[in-house]
């Protein structure tokens, strides 16, 4: 059985695709997506030789061998232009996603999709789709395990279509998710606000350091934006 989380990444995969899990450790991403018919086949990529002695074992043991093929390397590295349809990548902080999409760039030739689930940071990620054309077509947030994940999914487009004139509260809280304001999206920046709060309070009974000041004027418009919206 999946995790709430990683089945919710799997929804958003295009159906009938070919897909690449970059980070796929164990590879339970792509045999659940290939056993439960979302997908015609995948890549699964490790960096680091334990997962991806993992997911080879894990492909073996489903028997997915001649769908599923395990490749160790950096990121998109793995992959060639045009070889995959689509693009996962979860469970990982949004800079190294950036990273990964930022270095890999040249591989996103042909990819039509592209599902993001970072643990944090999640605003680095929508930055650099931003910068590169890609547009948010969907967004979701979810508690899993007591965790509060969002999933990012984006197709080739004019990413200002999302933002209208709210780019930085959309930059930081996702332009689809603070649309819909769900419960839990609610949850996620109750608990935000006040963290960024604490700070700001905190900073200000020190002296200021330059250092200081930069980091409560960061928070203080974090403050602003969650407020705002
Ligand atoms: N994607 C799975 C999930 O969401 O449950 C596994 C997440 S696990 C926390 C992150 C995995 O990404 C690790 O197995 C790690 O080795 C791998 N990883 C980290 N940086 C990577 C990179 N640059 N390229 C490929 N894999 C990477």
């Amino acid at each position: 059985k999946l995790s709430k989380r990683l089945e919710e990444v799997v929804k958003s995969i295009m159906p009938n695709s070919v897909i690449a899990d970059i980070g796929s450790d164990h590879a339970y991403l792509p045999c659940y997506a290939y056993l439960n018919g979302y997908i015609k086949g995948a890549i699964a990529g490790e960096i680091t030789d334990g997962p991806f002695q993992s997911a080879r074992e894990q492909v073996k043991k489903t028997e997915l061998e001649h769908v599923i093929e395990v490749r160790k390397g950096n990121g998109l590295a793995v992959i060639s232009p045009n070889e995959v349809d689509c693009i996962t990548i979860a469970g990982m902080g949004g800079s190294l996603i950036r990273t990964i999409l930022e270095e890999g760039k040249e591989k996103l030739e042909g990819v039509k999709r592209l599902v993001l689930q970072p643990n944090i940071g999640a605003a680095n990620i929508r930055k650099w789709l931003m910068e590169h054309q890609w547009s948010i077509i969907d967004e979701k947030i979810l508690e899993d395990d007591g965790r509060i994940y969002e999933i990012i999914v984006a197709e080739k487009g004019n990413p200002l279509d999302n933002y209208n004139d709210h780019i930085e509260a959309g930059l930081l809280l996702g332009p689809v998710l603070m649309k819909r304001k769900s419960d839990i999206f609610k949850k996620k920046w109750n608990h935000e606000l006040k963290h960024a709060e604490q700070i700001v309070e905190q900073l200000n009974k020190g002296a200021t350091s330059s250092e200081g000041q930069v980091k409560k004027e960061r928070f203080e418009k974090e403050i602003t934006l969650i407020k705002e919206v």
